[in-house]
């Protein structure tokens, strides 16, 4: 009869392992790279760095686009799908829909269907946006629980 050998038990995966591995994947990653790429950054590139999330603050939420890229969209952010909607500019842009829609009508009373269809394609977009920013404040808005009821738990009944 063989002796009784117990299961080997599963290894413990400690933060402290997980940190030291990545630790040293990151050291043996940082000698395959050029030096250069470890130096401190200048002044002037951590400003261009800075000013270039400065600049993605538009009147209608945040550009998502590349960084160091510049706008290919001609500034079109309603109609732009880097364009990550602000719920609190929701006036705003119900504002813009409004307009929208008079331009349309007025567009259509001197006949200008060209103007129409680029009009309602922003419209669309528009309204696709406007939806995103009531999907977020109902996401992100307060969840009412109701009133706790003691009552039963105090004897009383109602
Ligand atoms: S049009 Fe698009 S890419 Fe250009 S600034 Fe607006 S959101 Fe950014």
């Amino acid at each position: 009869m063989g002796q009784f050998q117990y299961p080997t038990p599963p290894l413990a995966i400690y933060p402290e392992d997980v940190i030291a591995h990545h630790r040293s994947y990151i050291a043996r990653r940082r000698k395959l790279r050029p030096s250069e790429e470890y130096r401190d950054l200048t002044p002037d590139e951590w400003n261009e760095f800075i000013t270039h999330f400065e600049l993605r603050k538009v009147a209608l939420g945040v550009c998502t686009r590349d960084y160091g890229t510049p706008c290919v969209h001609e500034h079109a952010c309603v109609r732009c799908p880097a364009l990550r909607p602000d719920p609190d500019q929701r006036d705003r842009l119900e504002e813009i829909t409004a307009n929208l829609q008079a331009r349309i009508e007025e567009a259509q009373a001197r006949g200008c269907r060209g103007e129409v269809a680029g009009l309602e394609a922003t419209l669309a977009a528009a309204q696709g946006k406007l939806k995103t920013m009531r999907e977020l404040l109902q996401r992100h808005g307060p969840t009412h629980l109701g009133m706790p009821n003691f009552g039963p738990s105090a004897g009383r009944r109602m």
